[in-house]
């Protein structure tokens, strides 16, 4: 197996993996769910999982970092897929509903 070295941490890498050093919170969230998160929601994402992490970190008298938000992040964003996915739901329901005029079974 061939390895690279991290020029800035010393980690050893598979030939063009990204050191996670060098990587962006984002990055670090991408890479952790397996998939791109667009700019617009992830703004939205990692403000509420700051949020989070500050909140949790003084609830418990934490001292959590990085780490850990890369997994609250993530949860959020699955959390603001689930609810974007609730509300397209209800409206389809809705127009449905409009459609059928409360004639449909
Ligand atoms: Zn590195």
């Amino acid at each position: 197996m061939m390895y690279t070295q991290c020029s800035r941490c010393g980690a050893n890498l598979d030939p063009g993996e990204i050191c996670d050093c060098e990587k962006t919170l984002k990055q670090k969230v991408e890479s952790h769910i397996g998939k791109p998160i667009p700019q617009e929601e992830w703004e939205e994402c990692e403000s509420y999982a700051r949020r989070k992490l500050n909140f949790q970190n003084k609830l418990f008298n934490k001292n959590n970092g990085e780490d850990y938000l890369v997994l609250l992040a993530a949860d959020v964003y699955h959390e603001q897929q689930m609810s974007k996915a609730t509300i397209n739901f209800m409206q389809t329901m809705k127009e449905v509903d409009e459609l059928c005029k409360g004639q449909c079974v």
